[in-house]
C-alpha cells in the first residue's frame, strides 16, 4: 500500500515538473511575441504619393520608380494621373 502511495507522489511530482516547464515555455513564447509586436510598431512609415496616408514599410506598394503607395488602387490611380 505504501509503495502505491509513493508511486502516486512520484507521478504527481513528475507531472508538476512537466507542468512547470510548460508554463515557463508559454511565458517565454508570449514574451517573444510581445517583442515582435513592439518591433512592428517601430517599423518606419512611408507616405502614399496619391492620398498622403502613412503606411508601414512592409505594407506599402511600390511602382517602378520606387514611389510608395498605401494600396494597389492608389498606385494605379497615380500612374493614370501621370499619363
Ligand atoms: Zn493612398
Amino acid at each position: 500500500m505504501i509503495v502505491r502511495l509513493l508511486f502516486f507522489i512520484l507521478v504527481f511530482a513528475i507531472v508538476w515538473v512537466i507542468y512547470r516547464q510548460f508554463a515557463k515555455a508559454i511565458v517565454a513564447k508570449s514574451k517573444s511575441v510581445k517583442k515582435a509586436d513592439k518591433a512592428n510598431h517601430e517599423e518606419s512609415m512611408v507616405k502614399c504619393a496619391t492620398c498622403g496616408t502613412f503606411v508601414p514599410l512592409s505594407h506599402a506598394v511600390y511602382d517602378h520608380n520606387q514611389v510608395a503607395f498605401c494600396s494597389m488602387e492608389h498606385k494605379i490611380e497615380h500612374s493614370d494621373q501621370q499619363k
